[in-house]
């Protein structure tokens, strides 16, 4: 029992650390991912502290990011767009050709898919408010208005979700009054649809849906702004294919993926939202819109109101107009730009097709290979690795460093540096050369060669490598880690020694 809960404590013999689920979870994994780029980089950083002196950018976590299945969530006036366009089942195969079919689609189809798609959304939310009025005990005169709500030929906003506060569900509420002009402009009319759930536990999540429900009854935005309750996934469904444009409007760096600004993509819609998540991978000026600038801003209550000024803005300025600019016949030709743009782009890289295509090719099919190696002859590699980790770990203290050599001529570097390995044995890990890289990229150590033998010493040599001069000698540090090729480190060797000048 000691030992299973010391593998949930960052340090095992802590015992008054609380026990966590994740630290558990990676001890005993052979792979870790994260779901989106952005979630990689914040997972690394959160076990960072599992892996002590490892650069955070070697802490292993990769990532996948999430995708929706498409076939789910496209309403049957998609499915058949895109089986016009791309035959009966683009979402099989490597869907290479998808892209370039839906970019040859013309206006007129992409824009009948939208027309069609809003007026169901509009059907269908007539008849849930029905029932929900009903059910609620609102007045006949309210439950008669609910059968007008919304205008099939108005722009259509959605934001849907569980109303945990980081994802920040009444960013849009900042400056109500703002929000209801932009609600009742009569020449350019925009309608809302909101829907969500709170845990009956969550006190703030609740009273954010208070504020929603207050917002819906003012009366100038009745009609305008509909909030429908119980959301669940068939209300999913139907939103995400009827709405032209999904917001999402998480505090960065706290959506790991978000999945459902994914189910718009199929049908067309396009997205609004912070740089986080799957939106900080996938965003290009080309297919949607962003709020944010890409960093951590806390719970700053400034940045807050900074970020839902700019959305106010953007939908003031670029999505309204761009919706309600129309051509001679009636097509708004820049916002079906931006559509196929997004169709084309994103619909197949954000398909459950592609993750699963990701996991069996980046981790099943390696795991599953490594595993029939280490099993195959009554384990015996398995128990060279098992072997090889108790070597490491028994001497791992007695390696020292010698002096450290660096000569710079001719435009490289030259490193010599005396490494004692006293007991480790020296097939068991490589000497390296590390820089920090100078962008967000994987870093790139250099194996150093093993050299002359030191005199007057056992298991003592000279290691050396040779670097182009394109940065300075001081960016690199000598490391020594464990090494086998079919072993994972530092997974199942978390050892590293860095030479110290
Ligand atoms: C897709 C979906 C979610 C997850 O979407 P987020 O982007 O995380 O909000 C949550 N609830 C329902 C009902 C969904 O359909």
């Amino acid at each position: 029992m000691g030992e299973f809960l010391a593998l949930g404590r960052r340090d095992p013999a802590d015992e008054s650390e609380p026990f966590n689920m994740a630290y558990l979870a990676i001890r005993g994994s052979g792979a870790i991912n994260a779901v989106s780029r952005l979630h990689g980089s914040v997972s690394r950083a959160i076990f960072s502290d599992l892996f002590p002196r490892w650069p955070k950018a070697e802490v292993p976590v990769g990532y996948v990011t999430n995708g929706v299945h498409t076939p789910t969530w496209d309403s049957v006036y998609a499915q058949r767009l895109w089986a016009a366009a791309c035959g009966k089942e683009p979402w099989v195969g490597t869907m290479e050709d998808v892209s370039a079919k839906i970019r040859a689609m013309p206006d007129d189809l992409l824009w009948g898919l939208r027309m069609s798609n809003r007026k169901a959304l509009v059907e269908y939310l007539r008849a849930r408010l029905l029932r929900q009025y009903a059910a609620a005990g609102e007045s006949p005169e309210d439950v008669k208005l609910s059968q007008s709500v919304f205008n099939p030929n108005a722009l259509t906003l959605g934001f849907a979700r569980r109303f945990a506060t980081y994802r920040r569900p009444t960013l849009l509420l900042h400056d109500p009054e703002r929000l209801a002009r932009i609600l009742t402009n009569r020449r350019l009319p925009v309608q809302l649809v909101i829907a969500g759930k709170a845990h009956p536990a969550d006190e703030p999540g609740k009273a954010m849906i208070r504020q929603w429900t207050q917002f819906v009854k003012r009366p100038e935005v009745r009609g305008r702004v509909v909030f429908v309750a119980d959301y669940d996934m068939m209300v999913a469904e139907q939103l995400v294919q009827g709405v032209d444009v999904w917001i999402n409007t998480p505090r960065r760096p706290w959506e790991a993926s978000g999945t459902s600004g994914m189910k718009v993509l199929v049908n067309g819609g396009l997205n609004l939202s912070e740089l986080d998540g799957w939106w900080s991978e996938a965003y290009a000026p080309e297919v949607g819109w962003a709020i944010g600038d890409g960093r951590e801003h806390g719970d700053d209550p400034a940045w807050d109101a900074a970020e839902a000024e700019s959305l106010y803005e953007l939908l003031g300025h670029e999505v309204i107009p761009a919706f309600y600019t129309r051509n001679e016949k009636d097509i708004p030709t820049r916002w079906m730009a931006r559509m196929r743009e997004s169709m084309a782009r994103l619909t197949p890289r954000f398909s459950a097709n592609r993750t699963v295509r990701e996991y069996t090719e980046t981790y099943y099919l390696p795991a599953a290979a490594a595993y029939r190696k280490r099993e195959a002859n009554r384990g015996a590699l398995a128990e060279e690795i098992v072997n090889w980790r108790r070597d490491m770990s028994e001497h791992w203290a007695t390696i020292r460093f010698g002096s450290l050599e660096v000569a710079s001529a001719g435009g490289s570097h030259q490193f010599s540096v005396e490494v004692h390995l006293d007991e480790v044995v020296r097939d068991n890990v490589s000497v390296e050369l590390y820089a920090e890289p100078t962008d967000d990229s994987r870093p790139v150590p250099i194996s150093m060669r093993r050299g002359t033998k030191l005199s007057g010493w056992e298991n003592g040599y000279i290691y050396s490598a040779q670097v182009q001069a394109d940065r300075p000698a001081s960016d690199y540090t000598v490391r020594i880690i464990p090494s086998k090729p079919e072993a994972l480190v530092p997974l199942e060797a978390n050892l590293i020694a860095w030479h110290r000048s």
